[in-house]
C-alpha cells in the first residue's frame, strides 16, 4: 500500500485521561483515517495484552503503578467503520525493568505524541479465523 504524507500532529494528552480512548477521539475529531504514531511520556496503571494464538484472544497483562513510557509505537487505520488505534508499548518500572505487549489501556500521568497523517486508498482491519481483525495482506 502506497501512501502520502499528510498532516503531522504533535500533542500532550491531558492528565488522567484514558491513553488509548483519547487517541481513537483525537482521531475520530481530526478525521485521520490512516497514520502512524508513537509517544513517550508516563502511564498509571497500564493493561497490557499479550495475544494467545491457541486461545485467539488477548490475556491481560495489569501492571499497578506508574511506568515510564519508553517506547509506544502504533498506527491508525479503519475498523467497523471508524478509525481505530492500534497500540503497542514498552513500559519502565522503578527498577528500570521494561514490561510491553499491545496497549489495552494506561491512565495518562504525561504523553507526548505524535501523529504522521497518510493520505491514499482506506486501509481497513477486517475479522479473521484466527481472532483478530487485521488488514489483507499484500501479494508482491
Ligand atoms: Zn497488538
Amino acid at each position: 500500500m502506497r501512501f502520502s504524507k499528510g498532516r503531522n500532529f504533535l500533542f500532550r494528552i491531558p492528565e488522567g485521561r484514558d491513553f488509548v480512548e483519547f487517541i481513537n477521539q483525537f482521531a475520530k475529531k481530526n478525521h485521520v483515517l490512516i497514520g502512524t504514531l508513537s509517544a513517550i511520556g508516563t502511564l498509571r496503571n497500564p493493561k497490557v495484552g499479550y495475544f494467545e494464538e491457541d486461545a485467539g484472544e488477548y490475556k491481560v497483562i495489569p501492571l499497578k503503578g506508574t511506568y515510564e513510557v519508553v517506547s509506544l509505537l502504533g498506527n491508525v487505520s479503519i475498523k467497523d467503520g471508524e478509525p481505530f488505534a492500534h497500540i503497542h508499548v514498552a513500559l519502565g518500572d522503578s527498577e528500570g525493568r521494561v514490561y510491553g505487549g499491545h496497549l489495552i489501556e494506561g491512565e495518562v500521568f504525561v504523553a507526548e505524541v505524535f501523529i504522521q497523517e497518510l493520505l491514499g486508498e482506506l486501509l481497513e482491519r477486517k475479522p479473521q479465523e484466527n481472532g483478530l481483525s487485521l488488514w489483507d495482506e499484500i501479494t508482491l
